[in-house]
């Protein structure tokens, strides 16, 4: 079913009896040419860039609980494209190109909203930092703009921007980033997935592989054996574990990120901004609500919900930031696993078992990637040459010192 506005004028007037579901709620098949693990917004972007733009037929999503229960329905909705180093930036603009035509391309309204970000400047040093980020932007065709303080008193006057440890000397900003629904998401993937003939099957946890003689032949589930030619992993927070049982140990920790909201508000916050001086990022959400994070929890787990002390950690960065936030009532939090790898960089790339795939590595950042991440996974999958743009998103990285990183905190995910 085509969504438009004929449509919803018709289900308006015929009492809404012609919806039909969104997605098929398939069973699993003996095999496939393609087996993606893990229905998060990677997983089911690689699945639908692999029918649409590969020409492949016979693919499955297995997720072991729901669509859309994973980071790509708890992640602070936050895409933009302003990185500095070549391994990433063309990645993620590349991204942010696809972002800008996914509602067409999906025919599905995830509410993307390019209403800017905005990174904080609170010294010198860092705006000369900012400053070739954002040259680094322009280079590889992203846009970006450094402001001056009048302009964001402008646009943001509720900054505390005479904080006396922390004053505010600019930003960079870049105009085409922005916020997406996250699960709509996730929906719009696996209809537009679903449509071009995908399985979709949700309750059906990977609990292993059956690898012969080098060759990944399949994969166990809790609903049985299912043979696949080609396996690809894209379960995010659960890497490890995942790939554990191909007796993988990754260069990736897992750790919990929080996110929080508060009670609905007026506008206030116009756009996307972020603390240069700590870690804490927040805009404002269609409803009214103030939705932000910060630092990961420092500890390594797989539980899907965070600890008090990280509260009180991000919650005094916006305080430093915006002390009237001090007056909004917090509303709701939650946890999300994410992916630490040890450059803050991702991974899409072959493994050395024949014929299964690995993507992960997402750090903080996933979500902004989900359609680029989606497209270079499909172009790996179907052509087993990396796409271009994922060039360098190598295992051998590590080996070989390639690493690629972005914040230059070197081997600690925590810092990252
Ligand atoms: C609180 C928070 C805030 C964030 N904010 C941002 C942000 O503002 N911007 C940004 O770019 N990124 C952000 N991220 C990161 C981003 O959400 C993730 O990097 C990205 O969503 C991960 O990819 P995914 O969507 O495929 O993961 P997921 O949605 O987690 O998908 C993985 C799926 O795999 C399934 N799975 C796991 N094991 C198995 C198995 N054995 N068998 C079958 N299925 C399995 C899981 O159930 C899950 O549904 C944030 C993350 C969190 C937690």
């Amino acid at each position: 079913m085509r969504y438009s506005g004929f449509r919803l004028i018709k289900e308006a007037l015929t009492g809404h009896t012609g919806w039909t579901p969104v997605w098929r709620d398939a069973s699993p098949q003996p095999r496939y040419d393609i087996v993606i693990i893990g229905g998060g917004g990677h997983g089911l972007a690689t699945a639908y860039y692999l029918a649409k733009e590969f020409g492949q037929k016979r693919v499955a999503v297995l997720e072991k609980a729901w669509v859309g229960g994973g980071n790509v329905g708890r992640n602070t909705t936050i895409i933009r494209s302003n990185y500095l180093l070549d391994g990433n930036e063309p990645f993620y603009e590349f991204s942010l190109k696809l972002w800008e035509g996914l509602e067409q391309d999906l025919n599905y309204n995830a509410m993307i909203s390019q209403r800017g970000i905005l990174n904080l400047i609170h010294s010198d040093a860092q705006r000369d930092a900012f400053i070739r980020r954002g040259n680094a932007m322009i280079l590889n065709g992203a846009d970006a703009e450094l402001l001056s303080v009048a302009q964001i008193r402008a646009r943001y006057p509720f900054l505390n921007f005479d904080n006396a440890r922390f004053p505010i000397k600019g930003g960079l900003a870049q105009h085409r980033a922005g916020t997406a629904r996250h699960d709509a998401v996730a929906w719009g993937y696996a209809r537009g997935a679903d449509s071009c003939g995908v399985d979709i099957i949700q309750n059906c946890e990977v609990t292993g592989f059956r690898i012969e003689d080098g060759q990944c032949r399949g994969v166990e589930t809790t609903r049985g054996f299912i043979a696949a030619d080609k396996v690809g992993c894209a379960v995010a927070g659960s890497s490890g574990r995942l790939m554990a049982k191909a007796e993988m140990r990754l260069p990736i920790e897992s750790h919990v990120l929080q996110a929080f909201v508060s009670e609905g508000l007026k506008p206030v916050m116009p756009g996307v901004i972020t603390f240069g001086a700590g870690h804490f990022y927040c805009s404002q959400s269609d409803k009214g609500g103030l939705v932000f994070g910060g630092d990961i929890d420092g500890y390594n787990s797989y539980a899907q919900r965070g600890n008090l002390d990280m509260v009180e950690d991000v919650c005094e960065a916006g305080m430093a930031l915006m002390p009237a936030l001090g007056r909004a009532r917090l509303l709701r939090m939650w946890g999300g696993i994410v992916d630490m790898s040890m450059d803050g960089s991702p991974i899409i790339d072959r493994t050395h078992i024949d014929g299964l795939y690995f993507n992960g590595g997402w750090c903080y950042g996933g979500f902004k990637a989900t359609p680029a991440s989606g497209y270079a996974f499909a172009h790996l999958l179907a052509t087993d040459s990396p796409h271009p743009t994922a060039a360098a998103y190598r295992f051998d990285r590590f080996e070989k010192g390639r690493m690629i990183d972005e914040r230059g905190a070197g081997a600690q995910p925590n810092l990252h």
